[in-house]
């Protein structure tokens, strides 16, 4: 048993706690404790030897020590906490003589360590006393001690925490900087052999939808060049393919006892492959093979796990790029045969996109490249930009016509997209502008041709009625030859004016006060009016303000509607012409007693050459332009046109105008 230490001795021992308490470094406070105790003692040799529970041994350093659990009976003494004072002839190895003494150190009452105590010199046994002064101190060194290894301890693991927290932070930075896939490839297979040491690694992808796994990269095997193709080229089997089907990371201490095991170079003894993950799935494995047998651990395998979830986002995002340049790149392609110029602009007027089709009609050089160039700068072309500013300005879609730098004619569209800024898109109506011009040539041309010779055919009827005396027959075909003369050059006239109106009419605005104008149509349908004893009434508000149009056009319009109405209605009918004024307007209303139009036929009869088939109608005749071109018309004036008609019960057809704008 251990006697009770004396008072000067607890003396002692308080002033070597207090001289020692501050010193927190393990080596140099073991260091300060051999030299106190020798000070102390007067002994040769004093070592602290400390127990390492991982290794299960005590030990002088790491590699030197003997097991806590063989059968020496000084270690199972200072197990039970007794000082140990080695008999005659004894051997322990961490002792160098056979009278040493050695004094356990219990902190909280977990055994930590020894102070061995001898005079390898003078072979002297350690005095009674010094081991009573010894037991004094040790629960003070015991406690020391364990302070300094704590704290030791948390040194050493938070300088193994900033070691990786570093290598991480430039990891991420690395990784996150690379858009490019093999180079994430070689420099996660990189950093994997770096940190573990190993001397051979590959990365390989694996598709799990065909469970293939492929070789992107390998470093560090020595095989020729035709073997390691080959190996590439083996899409399944191995550790590693194993690990992708298992998805959890393997150390394999030595790969001779691994039946699955791919002998890439015949020196490799171990291996360790870690599963890069997405969303649940193995998209790839990260294998590290070494030379020496057992050579990786589970830090080993922490530190690679962490680094296949960084390669895992560092790979999709390189794939997402990729997919995006390319994507970019077939947009660029279809742009550049698109015949309509495009360009994109951000809302800052930068140019993010131009096609070739919208250079050449800038007539740009081809060559360089303008994205995130200013608009304005790239296209000299003041009014093109001024109208973009003017749209851009209303935040809304603007359909604008202008005569780009080429010479040719565009319909611009310039079209706000949220987010992006403007889209442009330019179809060039040049060629449409040719055929409306060559329209209105054969308009022209035709209408002289055509006319010309029913001119001459009247002109010669005549004569034949002056110089010849007719029996009552021949005058019924002279008549009948004029009416069709009539007919003919009523038809061609339609189709003049349906031509004219198709290839843009000009309508020659000016302000046209409605009241003459229904009286001058009247005048012009008087005769058909009497020959059928209609009765025509006439409402038309005094003060209506004038409606903006050409008169000329207006009367056209008023002329069809109200022969329309005084044909298609029974001898003695009414006929009521009115007009009114709206608040922007001017609505005129031609309203008859006539046959009226089915609903089937008003449907229709605003379509070119149609016209209603009916008895009552067998007998008058037309052509089926009239209304067309009076729709036509209407429309030019920004007007519009509709009708109210029941079969049997009339019709009222009614035009809305707009006013003009000084009234
Ligand atoms: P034209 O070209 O000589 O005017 P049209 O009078 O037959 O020939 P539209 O004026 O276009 O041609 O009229 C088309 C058809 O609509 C007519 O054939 C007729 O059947 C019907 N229609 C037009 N106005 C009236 C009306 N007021 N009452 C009844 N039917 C009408
Ligand atoms: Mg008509």
């Amino acid at each position: 048993m251990v006697a009770p230490p004396q008072e000067a001795f607890l003396r002692i021992a308080h002033d070597v706690i207090l001289r020692l308490g501050t010193i927190l470094d393990l080596p140099r406070l073991i260091a300060a404790i051999v030299q106190e105790t020798r000070g102390l003692t007067n002994c040769e040799r004093v070592e602290v030897l400390l127990v390492n529970e991982e290794e299960g041994i005590l030990s002088l350093s790491r590699s030197e020590g003997v097991s806590l659990y063989a059968e020496y009976p000084a270690v199972t003494a200072w197990k039970a906490g007794n000082l140990y004072t080695a008999t005659t002839g004894e051997y322990f190895i961490l002792a160098k003589t056979d009278a040493f003494v050695g004094l356990p150190l219990h902190s909280e009452s977990k055994f930590i360590g020894v102070l061995l105590l001898e005079n390898p010199g003078s072979l002297q046994p350690v005095p009674a006393e010094t081991q009573a002064l010894l037991n004094a101190i040790a629960p003070g060194l015991a406690i020391l001690l364990r302070n300094a290894r704590q704290h030791s301890e948390t040194v050493k693991s938070l300088d193994t925490r900033m070691f990786e927290l570093s290598i991480f932070n430039q990891i991420d930075r690395e990784l996150s900087d690379t858009i490019d896939l093999p180079q994430v490839f070689d420099m996660t297979l990189d950093w994997a052999m770096r940190y573990t040491n190993a001397n051979a690694g590959s990365l390989s992808l694996y598709n799990q939808n065909d469970d293939e796994l492929k070789f992107v990269v390998d470093l560090g095997y020595e095989s020729t060049p035709e073997d390691m193709a080959m190996l590439r080229s083996v899409s399944s089997g191995g550790i590693a393919h194993r690990v992708a089907l298992s998805a959890f990371a393997e150390l394999v201490p030595d790969v001779m006892t691994d039946k699955d095991y791919l002998e890439l170079s015949n020196s490799i003894r171990s291996h360790m492959s870690v599963p890069v993950t997405r969303e649940d799935r193995v998209i790839a494995v990260i294998s590290i093979e070494s030379r020496q047998i057992n050579a990786f651990t589970e830090d080993h395998i922490n530190f690679v796990e962490k680094l296949a979830a960084r390669a895992g986002v560092a790979i999709d995002n390189a794939r997402l790029f990729t997919e995006t340049v390319r994507e970019r790149e077939k947009l660029s392609h279809i742009l550049a045969e698109v015949a309509d110029g495009v360009i994109v602009v951000s809302e800052d007027e930068r140019i993010i996109l131009i096609n070739q089709a919208a250079i050449a009609a800038f007539r740009l050089s081809p060559e360089p490249d303008y994205e995130g160039r200013f608009l304005s700068e790239v296209v000299d072309d003041h009014d093109f930009v001024e109208v973009l500013r003017a749209t851009t300005g209303l935040k809304n879609k603007a359909l604008v016509e202008i005569v780009l730098p080429n010479g040719n004619t565009y319909y611009v569209d310039f079209s706000p997209r949220p987010d992006i800024g403007w889209i442009i898109v330019m179809n060039d109506i040049t060629p449409l502008r040719k055929t409306d011009q060559l329209k209105r040539d054969l308009v022209a041309t035709v209408s002289h041709d055509l006319k010309q010779p029913l001119s001459v055919m009247n002109g010669y009827l005549d004569l034949i009625q002056m110089s010849q005396k007719l029996d009552t027959r021949g005058e019924g075909y002279v008549r009948m030859i004029v009416r069709s003369i009539h007919n003919m050059r009523q038809l061609i006239d339609d189709l003049l004016d349906l031509a004219k109106i198709d290839a843009g009419v000009e309508i020659n605005m000016q302000p046209v006060p409605i009241a003459s104008l229904i009286t001058d149509c009247l005048e012009g349908t008087k005769r058909l009016a009497d020959a059928k004893a209609m009765r025509v009434e006439v409402d038309v508000a005094p003060d209506l303000p004038y409606v903006s149009g050409d008169p000329n056009r207006l009367l056209q319009v008023f002329n069809n509607l109200v022969s329309n109405a005084i044909k298609y209605t029974p001898p003695e009918g009414t006929i009521h012409i009115s007009a009114e004024s709206l608040k922007n307007a001017v609505r005129i209303k031609v309203k008859d007693s006539g046959v009226g139009i089915s609903p089937e036929d008003q449907a229709r009869i605003f379509d070119r050459f149609y016209r209603v088939r009916r008895p009552e109608n067998e007998s008058i005749e037309g052509t089926g332009l009239g209304l067309t071109i009076v729709q036509k018309l209407v429309e030019a004036h920004h007007g519009q046109i509709g009708l109210e008609s029941f079969l049997g019960e009339g019709s009222t057809f009614y035009v809305t105008l707009p006013r003009h704008e000084d009234n």
